[in-house]
């Protein structure tokens, strides 16, 4: 894991001009920011989540900066099933022809509590949100893939070693590790297609308060402080890396 080109990248911006990029939950949290944050440096963002009022927010956001105009596609990831992903795929070849980018960043908590208490219905949905959707999502979208396309997943610390009362969510995100590895080494050597993961680390949003309540938000990172990160994954300069994970 070297950390030292992703964290030394200062983005410009037109570091994503031309390039059409999909962000899961992007209505809220480091989905919402990472989708500006990818807009203000060039690139057609396609919002995807599924609290509509959210993703116009982001939209909004979006247009008043006078950025290129965004997509929004709602749909939730608890409930999609393979057609959902096929029109959305239609849709999006409709509209774009080919992406360029996919971050994978929508995910729900869950229940934190010790394993004996853990309710299966949640934890199937934590599974399904989580590590189930994505890897639809990325089967149903790589043949809309542009040569030199990115796929980001959202891993977490926990991924690296599972800790007590994290439950599914832990397991989902070692789980969402061990998927981009297996993507990222079926596409060495046969594309030109990179992935990778990145773990933004404590950063101040909606989950994060829920994880840590007794937590003073002002201590914890704010979104926009890591962007330079999730901008440079999605640049050209990330080009030759594949199958890498990097903590933030
Ligand atoms: P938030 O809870 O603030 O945002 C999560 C986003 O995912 C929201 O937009 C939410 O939509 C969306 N989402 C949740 N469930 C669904 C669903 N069923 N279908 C569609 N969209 C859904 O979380 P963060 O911004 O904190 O987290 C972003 C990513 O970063 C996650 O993968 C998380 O695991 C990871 N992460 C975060 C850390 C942190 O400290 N914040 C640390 C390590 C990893 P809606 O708003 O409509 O509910």
């Amino acid at each position: 894991m070297n950390n030292s080109n992703i964290s030394n990248y200062v983005p410009s911006s037109s570091a994503l001009n031309n390039k059409v990029i999909i962000v899961t939950g992007a209505g809220d949290g480091i989905g919402k920011t990472a989708a500006i944050a990818y807009a203000a440096t060039g690139a057609t963002v396609v919002l995807l989540g599924r609290t509509l009022s959210k993703l116009e927010a982001t939209y909004d956001e979006i247009e008043a900066h006078g950025f290129a105009q965004p997509a929004i596609f709602p749909i939730n990831f608890e409930s999609a099933v393979e057609a959902d992903y096929q029109a959305l795929v239609e849709a999006i070849e409709e509209t774009f022809g080919k992406i360029d980018g996919l971050l994978h960043n929508a995910a729900m908590l869950g229940a934190r509590t010790p394993l004996k208490q853990y309710a299966d219905d949640v934890w199937q949905r934590v599974m399904q949100v989580n590590v189930n959707a994505p890897f639809m999502l990325t089967k149903a979208l790589l043949p809309l893939c542009n040569k030199k396309a990115s796929i980001v997943f959202t891993s977490s610390s926990v991924a690296h070693r599972g800790k007590a009362y994290w439950g599914a969510y832990s397991v989902s995100k070692a789980a969402v590790l061990n998927l981009m590895e297996v993507l990222a080494d079926e596409l060495d050597g046969t594309s030109e297609i990179r992935t990778n993961t990145i773990n933004p680390g404590a950063t101040r949003t909606a989950m994060r308060a829920t994880a840590y309540p007794a937590e003073d938000p002002s201590t914890v990172k704010a979104p926009e402080e890591i962007m330079n990160a999730y901008v440079f994954l999605m640049s050209a300069e990330s080009e030759n890396i594949n199958g890498q994970a990097f903590d933030l």
